[in-house]
């Protein structure tokens, strides 16, 4: 590395480009926060490492960190996503400002040591125990502590099923109140956020706890701020059998009765979701979140990807509960459950009919893509936000340059991390450490 003036020359062994190519003979130029120039080498390399853009984890509830090795008990013989969700509202009481920024903190320092670089924190336990809104702050202090980027998905979020049933217990610890509550509440967000590295998108939490008519108008309030919008849609059964109950259609059907799917909205899960119900959606434009291992951790089922790649969906990858902090594990599961439900190999390949290039682009441009920040690429002017890969760790041993990727995804780990940078800034490692 040298350092001409203000601008940071990095020179690794192996850089992904664009398109999952890797290239050797590179020079990425750094000025500010910003790539300014990827080149031929001027010089030999004097990084043994792959470079990766940052990692981006599009869906994260960093306080449910603090379940960690918690509801995996079964007194009644089995569980379900619902006997989870009593551990998670029994988390939430428990919680004040002070120890939820201490979880949320451990989570995204444990993500940048992963080589997350960016993640959009889907925020909706908004009120600590004597204070409403005090969660809000808490977060997104939080965040700023440990260096990560962050979208603060503020989530609205009313009540307790499609019957309007009122919020009980734990939930009301996530109650936004009016839209007019709401939205003063996004706007406290924005003023407590700390440029440049975060930023605020009003979203809802789901069709169950927000009303469709009052989603379309959260659509509305995004679209006139070009935010993001997210939603978790279709993960469980019941929640479809409800629906259909109140509506007499499916969730992300009545999304699309009511023209709140564009190019800027993300259905987290879609497990459950049927094949023309995602052929509509992938023609409205939207993208889906996956989240492979909190979708394995609480059993939800297994999504319908055939579908939703043939129909052009983008995929996301989110950390979601925080069982498990690991992009390359995330990435490979997406591959590994289809591998193991549909008894055949490749379910994720790109133009090469590889899987390497179409896994990665879903852990880092199409969570860009979704959360709407400009990095996911190693491309001039694109956030020089990185991880990088040790070429000498013992795990990718033997592996040749044409394959780096494929390993990368299926053998290693954050173990293997040698840099993450934000911004810029190594927060990790880095050339010289
Ligand atoms: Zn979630």
């Amino acid at each position: 590395m040298s350092d001409p003036g203000d601008s940071t020359i990095l020179r690794p062994a192996l850089a992904v480009l664009p398109g999952g190519r890797v290239a050797s003979n590179v020079e990425i130029e750094l000025r500010g926060d910003r790539i300014a120039e990827v080149r031929d080498a001027t010089a030999p390399a004097d990084w043994n490492v792959c470079l990766l853009p940052g990692f981006v984890n599009a869906h994260s509830h960093a306080f449910q960190r603090g379940l960690r090795g918690l509801g995996e008990s079964f007194p009644d013989g089995t569980g379900s996503f619902f006997t989870w969700r009593e551990s998670m509202y029994a988390l939430v009481e428990s919680l004040d400002p002070d120890l939820c920024h201490a979880i949320c903190r451990l989570a995204f320092e444990e993500m940048l040591d992963a080589g997350i670089t960016t993640v959009g924190e889907f925020h909706y336990l908004h009120h600590g125990p004597d204070a409403d809104w005090a969660l809000d702050a808490a977060v997104l202090a939080a965040a700023s502590d440990a260096g990560i980027r962050l979208v603060l998905l503020q989530s609205d979020y009313v009540r307790g099923g499609f019957d309007d049933r009122p919020l009980a217990g734990g939930q009301r610890r996530f109650d936004t109140g009016s839209e007019t509550d709401f939205v003063a509440a996004c706007e406290r967000a924005v003023a407590h956020a700390r440029g440049p590295l975060q930023s605020v998108a009003p979203i809802v939490h789901s069709t169950r706890a927000v009303p469709i008519d009052r989603i379309e108008r959260m659509r509305q309030v995004a679209r006139s701020l070009g935010t993001a919008f997210h939603l978790h849609l279709e993960e469980v059964v019941a929640e479809i059998d409800d629906c259909r109950a109140t509506h007499g259609t499916t969730p992300m059907r009545l999304l699309l009765d009511r023209g709140v799917v564009d190019d800027r909205t993300t259905a987290v899960h879609c497990t459950h979701s049927s094949p023309e119900d995602l052929r509509d959606f992938a023609a409205a434009g939207g993208m889906v979140c996956l989240c492979p291992n909190t979708e394995g951790n609480l059993g939800d089922g297994i999504p319908d990807l055939a579908t939703m790649r043939a129909a052009g969906i983008p995929i996301a990858i989110g950390t979601d509960l925080n069982s498990r902090l690991s992009p390359t594990e995330d990435l490979r599961w997406i591959e590994y459950v289809q591998r193991i439900h549909r008894q055949m190999r490749g379910a994720v390949i790109d133009a090469n009919a590889r899987i390497g290039g179409a896994l990665f682009d879903i852990g880092t441009a199409h969570g860009a893509r979704s959360l709407g920040v400009e990095s996911g690429e190693i491309a001039p002017g694109t956030l020089a936000d990185f991880a990088a890969i040790d070429l000498d760790h013992r795990t990718l041993a033997g592996v040749s340059p044409a394959v780096v990727l494929e390993a990368i995804i299926t053998g290693t780990g954050p173990e293997a991390m040698a840099g993450t940078c934000v911004g810029g800034r190594w927060l990790r490692g880095g050339p010289s450490a």
